[in-house]
């Protein structure tokens, strides 16, 4: 699949304002600085498709990308953005957590953490959601770079060793935005979702 054909489809506020529920979806989710849009931008090589500074009020829509006619990206909300209300944050876990469950065309979820900050609370619970409804997941350690490949591997092992209890269903590959490492192995496995 050429991600370089990425085109910035639709924004939508909740569930009901998604595009057709047909075809085949990936989404990618993460708290707030974790990469996400640095991750999204080099996989579609294209700087401009995610904004990387970002507002609350922009990171509050899902915003939808197609591939083909049949084929999307889909940007989440972040979410743990400190400055948002805690009414705002539940009402928006509530949407994640809709969008998860009910949505048939998702085939898979890539869930960025800063390498440095693996595993935090939210990551946890939007693993347990995915679990719950047998979707796959494929975690990104992002920045990578920043440390040694001594320190990020024990990191990546430490990470996979914690997911042991999911089994296949969620998996964990060092990711950087920054010099590409990790980028075909998620290629790799975001053709395997999208093309089934
Ligand atoms: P988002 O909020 O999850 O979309 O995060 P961003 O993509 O905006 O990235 C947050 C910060 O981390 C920005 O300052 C990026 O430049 C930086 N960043 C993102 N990915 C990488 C990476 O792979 N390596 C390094 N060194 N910095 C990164």
């Amino acid at each position: 699949i050429s991600y370089r054909r990425a085109r910035f489809l639709q924004s939508a506020p909740s569930l009901r304002e998604c595009p057709d529920d047909i075809g085949a979806e990936v989404a990618f989710a993460g708290r707030s600085n974790a990469g996400k849009s640095s991750a999204i931008n080099r996989l579609t090589e294209n700087k401009k498709l995610c904004r990387t500074s970002k507002t609350p009020g922009r990171t509050q829509l899902i915003n939808f990308f197609s591939l083909s006619e049949n084929q999307r990206l889909v940007d989440l909300p972040g979410y743990g953005f400190a400055k948002v209300p805690p009414e705002v944050k539940k009402k928006w876990e509530r949407h994640l957590e809709q969008y998860l469950a009910e949505r048939r065309c998702l085939r898979g979820l890539v869930l960025m953490m800063d390498i440095r900050h693996p595993l935090q609370k939210f990551d946890e619970t939007m693993i347990q959601w995915a679990a719950q409804c047998d979707m796959p997941v494929r975690i990104l350690l992002t920045k990578a770079d920043k440390l040694s490949t001594g320190q990020a591997k024990n990191t990546l092992f430490k990470v996979r060793k914690d997911l042991q209890p999911f089994g296949a269903l969620v998996q964990a590959q060092l990711f950087s935005a920054l010099n590409g490492q990790g980028l075909d192995d998620l290629k790799e496995q975001l053709d395997v979702w999208l093309d089934a």
